[in-house]
């Protein structure tokens, strides 16, 4: 039997070898062509739920943006995202001339694409108001076609009531998207407090894009509302970001979610299980910046020690490990030991201390758990 299958694979194999030796006139000229491959984001699981990378927030030709809604599919692929939702402006179609108006047409078009890629998609769309107040993002829509709205400015809280009818999860997008060009608009308004106080409100956009809104973090943070970061992305994301760099990832919504799903996501966002993830930060309510960092970062029991011959100081040497592609910059806030540690995506650094401590408490200067408050993580020495 064995016999006979190598005498086979040598037949395909001159087969197959013939095939590529025959010249039909066209040299295919492969090395220059972009590698197909899905780039692995690797964040441990957080207290057994798994940790989705989202960007729930974004735009194709079907509004303002510049792509169609396959190529939103295949960058999130490429990135090693697991969900993202388009969420074209409702009340708003540059293109109308051009692509037909239909709200449910981007979504439409890409599921498929999705489902064969693994890629959740999700259901939104963006309430697109006057600022104040401003744009809302509605997820888990079931029509966008019936929620448009007159862009009259007293129709604002039915532009809002039609997507809490369809039991939308629903956050208030870049809250200082227009700080220089309209006073008042980076406010805790009125309207926004009666979403909130009507719980129609459900989250918001601390990062949008490149921009961190310090003022919508402590709001969210003071009110309980979930954290959520996105891109906000019209034109290409290899426009925007850098992605063909090492280690580059777009502004996303870092879901700790019980399964890989739709509902997954959702009983997540409803109880604020997320970390919003922008360059080399991470942004969220303290007890999950925690949670996801101890889930990330490992330190060793001492592993040598070194006595100065002058003083009899002993210093003790560890390893502190992170084992994801999450970046934490640490400085020394009490203790006597390494200064600064970097932990670099996937790697591990050297921590020295005076021995007799039992903790090093180290402010992770990469977090943000209020617009001026960074997580304090301690070292517990073994
Ligand atoms: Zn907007
Ligand atoms: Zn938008």
């Amino acid at each position: 039997m064995k016999i006979k299958l190598t005498i086979l694979s040598a037949f395909l194999l001159s087969v197959s070898g013939l095939q590529a030796q025959t010249d039909n006139g066209v040299m295919r000229l492969e090395e220059f062509a972009y590698p197909v491959k899905r780039n692995n984001l690797n964040i441990p699981n957080v207290n057994g739920f798994q940790v989705l990378k989202c960007d729930f927030h974004m735009h194709t030709v079907f509004t303002d943006g510049h792509v169609w809604p396959n190529v939103r599919v295949q960058e999130a692929w490429r990135e090693g995202l697991d969900a993202i939702s388009f969420t074209e402006h409702m009340e708003y179609n540059p293109h109308k001339d051009d692509v037909k108006v239909d709200h449910n047409r981007s979504h439409d078009l890409a599921v498929n694409l999705a489902k064969e890629n693994n890629i959740v998609l999700v259901k939104g769309t963006e309430v697109t108001r006057q600022t104040p107040p401003g744009h809302f993002n509605a997820l888990f829509i079931e029509d966008a076609n019936t929620l448009v709205s007159d862009n009259d400015p007293k129709m604002d809280q039915e532009a809002i009531d039609r997507v809490y009818q369809q039991k939308a999860f629903i956050f208030w997008n870049h809250p200082g998207w227009q700080v220089n060009k309209i006073p008042g608009s980076y406010e805790w308004i009125d309207f926004v407090e009666k979403q909130y106080k009507d719980k129609k409100l459900h989250g918001i956009e601390v990062v949008n894009g490149l921009g961190f809104h310090k003022k919508a973090l402590d709001w969210a943070l003071d009110r309980n509302l979930t954290i959520i970061g996105n891109t906000d992305i019209h034109n290409l994301i290899a426009n925007s970001y850098d992605i063909e760099r090492e280690g580059v990832h777009r502004t996303m919504t870092l879901v700790m979610a019980k399964d890989r799903s739709a509902a997954g996501i959702r009983e997540a966002l409803d109880v604020g299980r997320t970390v919003a993830w922008s360059s080399n930060y991470l942004f969220g309510k303290e007890e999950n910046v925690r949670d996801l960092m101890n889930a990330c970062v490992s330190v060793s029991p001492a592993y040598f020690e070194k006595t100065n011959a002058k003083t009899k100081e002993v210093t003790k040497y560890y390893e502190v490990k992170n084992n994801s592609d999450l970046y934490f910059e640490l400085e020394l806030k009490t203790g006597k030991g390494t200064k600064k540690l970097v932990l670099y995506p996937e790697s591990t650094q050297i921590l020295t201390a005076d021995a007799g401590q039992s903790v090093l408490s180290y402010d992770v200067v990469s977090t943000y758990i209020r617009s001026d408050k960074h997580l304090t993580f301690d070292i517990n020495l073994k």
